[in-house]
C-alpha cells in the first residue's frame, strides 16, 4: 500500500477510536502503522504496548506532562481574561488532593503554580512533609476541606504556626466554634439555597452553613474566603454561572460585617468527557463568561471583585492517566448471538470503581494493540472478581473492541481517564492486586510504583508468614 494509503486509514482509526481529539483530552492519542496505541509528548512518542510488554498487566499509566498542560492552560486562561476584562481580582488554581494524591501527581501540578487543597488530616500530613523538606515557595496557600477533627485542627494550627499560609474552611457550628481563636485566615462553606443540573444533585446537601444562617452569624473572625462546591460532572455553562453569581451576592453581604473577606471559592466539579460521545462545553467560553460575570455583579452591588479560587479535581487529574489490562478470555453471553463477554485481568469493582459505586460513570475504551483492524466484536466486558455485578454492558448496550482471532490472539483493553479517585476508592475484592503505576515523562518510562503482591496482600490481612 502506499503511504498516503495507510496515512487516510490511520486517521480514519484514529478519528474510530475517538483519538487525537482535543474537545474528549485525546489530543495526545495516536495509532501508529502497526495497528498499536501510541502517546505522543511534544515529538517523543511513547509506544503503550512497550510499556505492557515490559510491565504487564494490571496497569496505571501516568502522563505528568498532560496534568501539566492542563493546569498551566487554566491558569493562564483566567488570567488572561482578568485581563481581557479589567477584573481586579485574582486567580488561584488549588490541586484537589483527594483526586489523587500520588506524589508523582501532586509535585508537577505544585511546579505549575498549583495551590493545594486537602479534605483530610492525613491529606495535610502530606503537605506538612512538603512543607518540613522546604519544598515550598512560602506563598503557597492551603484550604483544608472536609469534617475538622481535633487531629485535623491540631495540625493545621502546626502548620500555620510553622508560616504556611493555610485557610480552614469552616462547614458548622462546632468548627466555628473550635476555630474562633485561630490566627490565621479563615473561610466558610455555604451550603447555596440552588441546584444545578449535573450529577450531584441531592436535594439535602449535608455540607455547609444555609445561606440565611451564615448572614444571621454575622461577624466571623479572620474571614477571608467564602467557599460552595455545588456538584461534580457539571456539563453545562449554566452550572457554573448561576452559582457565582448567587455566592457573589452573599459574598457583598456578608462582607458588611466582615471587609476582611476578599476571595470566593467555587469549588469543583468540571465535567470529564468520559463517554466521549457529546460535545463538552468550552473551557475558553465558560472561564470568559465567569469573570464576566463576577464582574457584573460586584460592580452592581458596589463591592470589590473578589479573588477567584478554582478546586476543579478530576478535570486535571483524570485524563492524564490511562489503565491497561490484557484480555483473558472471550464466551458467548446466553443466547445473544452478536455480543460476546470479554474477560479481563482486572476488574470494575477493584480498578475502576466508579463503574459501580459512586459517579456510576461510563468510560471509553479502546485496545493497546489491533486498532487498525476491521474485524471487530461488540463485546461486554467482565471483571476478575466473583461478584457478578463485575462487569461494564454500556448499560446494556455494547462495547466495540477488535475480534480476537488465531492471527491475533492477545488483545490489550485501554480505558481512558482513569486517574482522579480510582485508584483510593478501589479495593482488594477477593484480595486483587492494586495495579502497577508507571510514569512516563520527558521520554523516559519510570515503574513507580510495583503491582501489590501476593506477600503485600497477605500481610495486610495478617498472614505474615507463621503460621502457628
Ligand atoms: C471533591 C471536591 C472537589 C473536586 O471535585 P471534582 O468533581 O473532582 O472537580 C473540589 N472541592 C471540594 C470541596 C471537594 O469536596
Amino acid at each position: 500500500m502506499d503511504k498516503n494509503k495507510i496515512k487516510k486509514q490511520t486517521k480514519n482509526w484514529k478519528k474510530f477510536w475517538k483519538l487525537g481529539e482535543d474537545e474528549f483530552n485525546t489530543q495526545y492519542f495516536d495509532i501508529n502503522a502497526n495497528g498499536e496505541l501510541v502517546v505522543k509528548e511534544g515529538y517523543y512518542q511513547y509506544n503503550i504496548m512497550d510499556i505492557v510488554k515490559k510491565y504487564g498487566t494490571t496497569t496505571e499509566v501516568f502522563f505528568p506532562f498532560i496534568l501539566e498542560n492542563r493546569v498551566r492552560d487554566l491558569i493562564e486562561l483566567f488570567n488572561a481574561y482578568i485581563k481581557i476584562l479589567n477584573y481586579k481580582g485574582r486567580f488561584y488554581y488549588h490541586y484537589v488532593m483527594k483526586s489523587n494524591q500520588h506524589r508523582e501527581f501532586v509535585l508537577p501540578a505544585i511546579a505549575e503554580g498549583a495551590h493545594i487543597e486537602v479534605s483530610s488530616a492525613n491529606e495535610l500530613f502530606l503537605v506538612k512533609r512538603m512543607l518540613e523538606q522546604e519544598k515550598f515557595n512560602h506563598k503557597i496557600r492551603v484550604t483544608c476541606n472536609g469534617p475538622k477533627t481535633d487531629q485535623y485542627i491540631n495540625l493545621i494550627e502546626e502548620l500555620r504556626e510553622k508560616g504556611l499560609i493555610i485557610i480552614p474552611i469552616i462547614e458548622n457550628r462546632g468548627e466555628l466554634e473550635r476555630l474562633k481563636k485561630f490566627k490565621g485566615e479563615v473561610g466558610v462553606r455555604v451550603n447555596l439555597d440552588l441546584k444545578v443540573d449535573a450529577h450531584w444533585d441531592k436535594k439535602y446537601n449535608h455540607f455547609g452553613f444555609d445561606e440565611e444562617e451564615l448572614v444571621k452569624i454575622g461577624k466571623i473572625r479572620n474571614l477571608s474566603m467564602l467557599h460552595y462546591h455545588i456538584s461534580t460532572q457539571n456539563e453545562k455553562i449554566e452550572g457554573f454561572v448561576k452559582p457565582l453569581k448567587r455566592a457573589i451576592e452573599l459574598y457583598a453581604k456578608l462582607k458588611e460585617q466582615n471587609p476582611a473577606l476578599d476571595t470566593v471559592n467555587f469549588g469543583g466539579g468540571m465535567a470529564v468527557p468520559y463517554e466521549k460521545k457529546k460535545k463538552m462545553i468550552s473551557v475558553k467560553s465558560l472561564v470568559n463568561q465567569m469573570i464576566k460575570v463576577a464582574k457584573k455583579e460586584s460592580d452592581k452591588l458596589g463591592v470589590k471583585h473578589p479573588n477567584l479560587v478554582c478546586e476543579w479535581g478530576s478535570y486535571f487529574t483524570a485524563p492524564s492517566q490511562i489503565s491497561l489490562f490484557k484480555v483473558l478470555e472471550e464466551k458467548a453471553i446466553g443466547n445473544k448471538t452478536d455480543t460476546k463477554w470479554y474477560f479481563i485481568d482486572g476488574s470494575f469493582i477493584t480498578n475502576l470503581t466508579d463503574t459501580w459505586s459512586v459517579v456510576r460513570h461510563k468510560w471509553h475504551f479502546a485496545a493497546a494493540n489491533h486498532l487498525n483492524t476491521r474485524r471487530l466484536q461488540k463485546v461486554w466486558l467482565a471483571g476478575s472478581t466473583c461478584d457478578a455485578d463485575d462487569r461494564y454492558t454500556a448499560s446494556g448496550n455494547y462495547v466495540l473492541l477488535p475480534k480476537i482471532t488465531e492471527d491475533s490472539p492477545d488483545l490489550y483493553l485501554v480505558v481512558f481517564d482513569t486517574g482522579s479517585y480510582q485508584y483510593t476508592l478501589g479495593n482488594n475484592h477477593c484480595l486483587l492486586s492494586k495495579p502497577a503505576l508507571v510514569v512516563c515523562q520527558n521520554g523516559e518510562v519510570k515503574l513507580s510504583r510495583k503491582r501489590q503482591t501476593p506477600e503485600e496482600l497477605g500481610k495486610i490481612f495478617g498472614w505474615n508468614g507463621e503460621h502457628k
